[in-house]
């Protein structure tokens, strides 16, 4: 692998997938930035919309208006089909049973926290335990906190090894009958990590406890099959699978949301209101009180169809080995380290440049026309692991392309030689 070598080999491997004509699809890819083609690599912050994503949202607004009560007219019923022809596709994305698993939300954020204050409040008390990994976001760490605080539980932390993966002996050791529940993202956001959730999942469920799984990093690079992991909740945000912000999804396990009380209250998730006394609906309408992100559902559907028809298999593949070649690439730059080296990896680039800050190369990239994340990216703890506060954090998507990673080698190897 050569960088001079690298932009012939762009579809070489997979001529079924067309980096170029994908790249058609994203308008805003077409942006100039400082004078330079944008080259967007904090894909694990947010992802870009296709097109199809934009004209379904118009289209929605255009033509099919209405607050979803679909028994009351015309706009009503294409807005409540359009909807729920969303929740069909979450479903049918995740291979989970039933859309009745499918509870919608702003987003991962949302959803740990829907958990954490029903699920949670309901089970947890004086003495049990949550544990959860070192690698986790802070989505993935308050929430449980709050639960720990609120009922007298007590939180646990997986340890990873110098790669940035799971110990699972350790993990093991943790597994004590006064665990409740495990909570663990099935690919890091700060060093790229791919954990081995399915093992993890069957270990905790044979120590008796629940399992939520954090797709957030996940979806967008792998399949995710709900029923062969058998995880008994699962999270997403759309705006990091090319949907809108705004909007995501909760899956659970039917018995395990049946169980749950409701979270908040109001209008679309009663089935009944007296001042006595409210019988609510079953889940997922439970789940779902007000006037929901009806739009941006829609603009979900749409960006996982999008996924479906690009193929989720020729993403990770492609993905793969954009990865192999930039790590490559970056480990010749002079005073480069890199944290996340684990085998099993996606999409997540995390280093430190020495002489600079992390900010400094930030902004000497986004002269160039890069986006990259410099910071914490909402995972202190893992970075601190490392003795890191901050990292430089280029993020890939499918969009991307061995040309783009070229532009980046070539930026740093010239901070690095101009090093102060
Ligand atoms: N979990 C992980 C692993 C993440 O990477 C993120 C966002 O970066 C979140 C949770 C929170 O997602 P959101 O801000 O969309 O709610």
């Amino acid at each position: 692998l050569s960088p001079s070598a690298a932009p012939a080999a762009d579809n070489a491997a997979h001529p079924a997938f067309d980096v170029h004509q994908v790249r058609r699809d994203f308008p805003i890819l077409q942006e100039q930035i400082n004078g330079k083609p944008l080259i967007w690599f904090d894909n694990a912050a947010t992802t870009h919309k296709p097109q199809v994503v934009i004209d379904r949202i118009a289209y929605f607004y255009a033509h099919e208006n209405s607050n979803i009560h679909r028994a009351a007219h015309t706009l009503a019923a294409r807005a409540t089909d359009a909807y729920e022809d969303a929740r069909e596709t979450v479903r049918r994305f995740l291979n989970a049973p039933s859309v009745d698993n499918i509870v919608f939300v702003r987003g991962t954020t949302e959803a740990i926290n829907l958990v954490a204050k029903t699920w949670g409040k309901k089970h947890l008390g004086q003495g049990d335990e949550i544990v959860i990994s070192h690698l986790e976001h802070h989505a993935n760490i308050v929430p449980w906190q709050q639960l720990c605080q609120e009922t007298g539980a007590s939180l646990k932390v997986i340890p990873v090894d110098d790669s940035g993966q799971i110990r699972l002996d350790e993990y093991q050791k943790l597994l004590t009958s006064k665990v409740k529940l495990v909570s663990f993202t099935q690919v890091s956001n700060a060093l790229g990590t791919v954990t081995p959730a399915a093992e993890m999942i069957q270990m905790a469920h044979r120590a008796g406890a629940r399992v939520l799984l954090d797709g957030a990093q996940s979806v967008s690079h792998m399949q995710v099959d709900l029923q062969a992991l058998d995880a008994d909740f699962f999270v997403f945000s759309g705006h990091k699978i090319f949907g809108p912000t705004g909007i995501g999804a909760l899956y659970g396990k039917k018995d395990v949301l049946d169980d749950m009380p409701a979270w908040q209250g109001g209008g679309n998730m009663i089935q009944d209101v007296t001042f006595d006394k409210t019988v609510y609906h079953q889940a997922p309408a439970k789940f779902e009180a007000g006037t929901g992100n009806i739009a941006d559902a829609v603009g979900l559907g749409a960006a996982l169809k999008y996924v479906e028809r690009v193929g989720i298999h020729n993403i990770a593949r492609y993905e793969h080995e954009l990865l192999v070649y930039a790590t490559h690439l970056l480990t010749q730059v002079p005073g480069l380290t890199l944290y996340g080296t684990a085998k099993e990896k996606a999409s997540v680039l995390s280093f430190n440049l020495l002489g600079y800050q992390s900010e400094e190369v930030g902004a000497a990239l986004n002269n160039e026309g890069i986006a990259v994340r410099s910071g914490h990216h909402c995972a202190q703890p893992i970075l601190r692991r490392f003795g890191q506060e901050t990292t430089v954090r280029p993020s890939l998507a499918f969009y991307n392309t061995y040309a783009e990673i070229d532009v980046l080698y070539q930026a740093l190897r010239r901070l690095a030689a101009a090093r102060p």
